[in-house]
């Protein structure tokens, strides 16, 4: 593939922008360098939120039922080109094909969501609040909002996020990762084919210091990030100080809770699949597995033989399960985590350094590759249980009773997805209910909601209070307008001094 060079898409136009400044993208099966992405400058994102800014009174102007056409257009699009976004995922990040599909299909369930656009901006409406006087309120747009977003979905977590603000009236700026940014160059063709006016849609290449100069724009109302923890609540404090509008989605380290009754082979699938699927740099990747009472002894060998077989190949390859890690350095650093869980106690059971990149197949042996890795005994103290790891990497952590699972979890900083394995109701009802964590699964390994149910962790896992898409995705990019009304033949005559109360 040729080293290509990665652009802004502002006011319609794919540009180099001002600054020179490049970073190297990599196919991280081959670990060749495969493009240069530019990295705006301030200037850059002064000209893009610019752009943004003149097209929003006439998007703003334009009918619901008119955006949502070009939704539909849009949709019709995105279907017609998702397996040619799918590749140039996982050429970029790593993910395999069917897993790069799937993020894809995701992402579209979000699109058709907010081509319902006009019944979801329907506002309410009180006849006769006082004699005379009727009531109703409605939702208007924001103006120029961004969206910073991480490297681990290029295409489903920008689509999480830009079909309901433009859907709502807003335009919007895209600060996509610099680790695969072309997905958002190809969202940006299809959104300009399919009739978005020029400036709706921009996207900025870059990293921090294009986040910082959009989160400090006095033209950019609100702000909506996916990420790591540290820079959401930087994101979030930062966008705050502005008194703008944050949602700042963080990390996560994700619990599968394993009960002596659940239907263990269901419980072993669920876990590898979660564990290492996308090389578990998923959010809601499982990352801790919960073994309650005698469970372990079962099925740890059982684990091990699955971690073992996984077939770590290059995404492209049609069987693939499991793709490479998305840099050297992302490798580095989950190597790291290997070292420490080993140094402190942990028992590594399945170690994914052993791998030999020579088995993934013609010209991969540069790739950034590991193996699943499996660590049993691990306890809420070591450094492999408190933070995120962000790779193929299972601890599993044995405790003696449900109670114990959820005080565990409860006690953890993150709260993004959990899932209970078991076949009570009343254990699922109670873990339901008691469970400090945003997106819960039982008997479901990644309960990431629908398009119209919106996403959102708790505690250290989400910074804001309006969760990512749906309902609360439409109240995020919309602002409430109460409007009362009285016209003149029902009003009485004379000043009132008193606060107004229904008559
Ligand atoms: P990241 O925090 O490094 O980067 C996210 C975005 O922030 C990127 O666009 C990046 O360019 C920008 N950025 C990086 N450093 C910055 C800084 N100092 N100041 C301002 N902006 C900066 O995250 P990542 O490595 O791309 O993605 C993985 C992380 O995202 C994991 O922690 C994962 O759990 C999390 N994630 C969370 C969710 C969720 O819904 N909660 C979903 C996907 C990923």
């Amino acid at each position: 593939m040729s080293n290509a060079s990665i652009q802004h898409y502002i006011n319609g136009q794919m540009t180099a922008g001002e600054s020179n400044t490049t970073q190297e993208v990599f196919n991280p099966a081959t670990g060749q360098v495969t493009g240069q992405v530019a990295l705006a400058s301030q200037a850059d994102v002064d000209t893009a939120v610019a752009s943004a800014r003149s097209a929003f009174p006439a998007w703003a102007d334009t009918p619901p039922i008119r955006r949502a056409r070009v939704m539909f257009k849009f949709l019709e699009l995105l279907n017609a080109h998702k397996d040619e976004l799918a590749e140039a995922i996982t050429r970029e990040h790593g993910k395999v094909f069917t897993d790069a599909q799937g993020e894809v299909a995701r992402g579209i369930d979000i699109v058709e969501f907010a081509c319902g656009i006009p019944q979801l901006l329907k506002g309410d409406y009180t006849e006769q609040v006082s004699t005379g006087i009727d009531n109703w309120t409605t939702r208007q747009p924001l103006g120029v909002v961004a969206g910073i977003t991480p490297f681990n979905f290029p295409a489903m977590v920008p689509m999480w996020m830009f079909p309901l603000a433009i859907a709502a009236g807003n335009s919007f700026i895209l600060k996509p990762s610099p680790l695969d940014p072309s997905a958002s160059l190809l969202i940006a063709d299809l959104l300009k084919q399919a009739g978005l006016p020029d400036g709706v849609f921009n996207v900025v290449q870059g990293d921090k210091d294009s986040v910082e100069a959009l989160i400090d724009h006095p033209d950019v109302k609100a702000l909506s990030f996916v990420g790591s923890t540290p820079i959401a609540n930087l994101i979030y404090e930062r966008g705050a100080r502005h008194g703008k509008r944050v949602q700042a989605l963080g990390g996560a380290k994700n619990h599968m809770v394993v009960m002596p009754d659940a239907n263990l082979d269901k419980a072993v699938d669920a876990l590898i699949g979660a564990a290492y699927g996308s090389a578990g740099e998923r959010c809601m990747a499982i990352s801790v597995a919960v073994l309650v009472g005698d469970v372990a002894d079962t099925i740890v060998p059982r684990l091990a033989e699955r971690a073992r077989a996984l077939k770590v190949k290059n995404g492209l390859e049609l069987d693939a399960e499991m793709g490479p890690i998305v840099t050297a350095q992302a490798h580095q650093r989950i190597t790291g985590y290997i070292e420490k869980g080993v140094a402190e106690g942990a028992e590594l059971v399945v170690d994914g350094r052993d791998f030999d990149p020579a088995s993934t197949g013609d010209g991969c042996a540069e790739g950034f590759w590991m193996g699943g890795s499996l660590f049993d005994h691990v306890t809420p103290e070591m450094t492999i249980y408190r933070e995120e790891i962000f790779g193929p990497v299972l601890a599993c952590v044995r405790v003696p009773d449900i109670a114990t699972a959820i005080q565990l979890i409860n006690d953890h900083e993150f709260g993004n997805g959990v899932s209970c394995f078991t076949e009570s109701g009343s254990v699922a009802r109670e873990f339901g209910r008691r469970i400090q964590v945003g997106m819960v699964g039982i008997n479901v390994p990644i309960p990431v909601p629908m398009a119209w149910h919106g996403f959102g962790g708790w505690k250290r896992s989400m910074f804001g209070d309006t969760h990512a898409y749906g309902e609360e995705g439409v109240r995020f990019y919309t602002k409430q307008k109460s409007i009362m009304q009285r016209w003149s033949d029902s009003i009485d005559g004379g000043a009132e001094f008193v606060m107004p109360t229904a008559k």
